[in-house]
């Protein structure tokens, strides 16, 4: 299955999304050293602890870029998400473009009503921004399309994170 903005894409960005859409999983080695740090950041969201939540979030981020031996991140955890007509900002990943380096931020409540965001969502926001990372670092894409192979490594991130996860869908 592809997604219907394929059809508009020229001919090498369709080879980059073809690219893309043939990984499904992203084999983490050594993934348990890093189990202990999920409760935690849970913990952290629910009690609005913005810099413990970024604190984590950088050693999931370090954890994961170190083990599949790509360059690091910055990240950031902000307040309150940006919100306009096209809906919510969940997260951001800017490339590193002039910078040190490639820049995830996350935000931990929802514009509508100022909740903090539920741990899963949150999580998942991560992991999809590390996957964009790994787009342009580990499989040198040129370009970082949302195909269901880069959901499917999202995914693949989360459960070998949360591997007693299996009720995807509550909340
Ligand atoms: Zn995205």
């Amino acid at each position: 299955m592809v997604f219907s903005y394929y059809n508009k894409l020229s001919a090498a960005q369709k080879r980059i999304y073809q690219k893309s859409d043939a990984i499904h999983e992203v084999p983490l080695p050594d993934i348990t050293a890093l189990h202990p740090f999920i409760p935690r950041l849970a913990s952290a969201l629910e009690h609005e602890d913005r810099d413990q939540a970024e604190e984590i979030c950088r050693t999931l981020a370090l954890g994961l870029t170190s083990r599949l031996k790509v360059p690091p991140l910055r990240l950031k955890v902000l307040a309150v998400r940006p919100a306009a007509g096209w809906g919510e900002l969940h997260g951001l990943y800017e490339l590193a473009e002039g910078r040190a380096s490639a820049v995830i931020s996350l935000w931990m409540r929802t514009a509508k009503h100022r909740r903090v965001v539920a741990f899963r969502s949150f999580l998942r926001t991560l992991l999809h921004e590390i996957c964009h990372h790994l787009d342009y670092h580990l499989y040198n894409l040129p370009d970082s399309y949302h195909t269901e192979g880069f959901y499917k490594r999202e995914s693949s991130l989360f459960h070998q994170l949360v591997p007693e996860d299996t009720d995807e869908g509550r909340r």
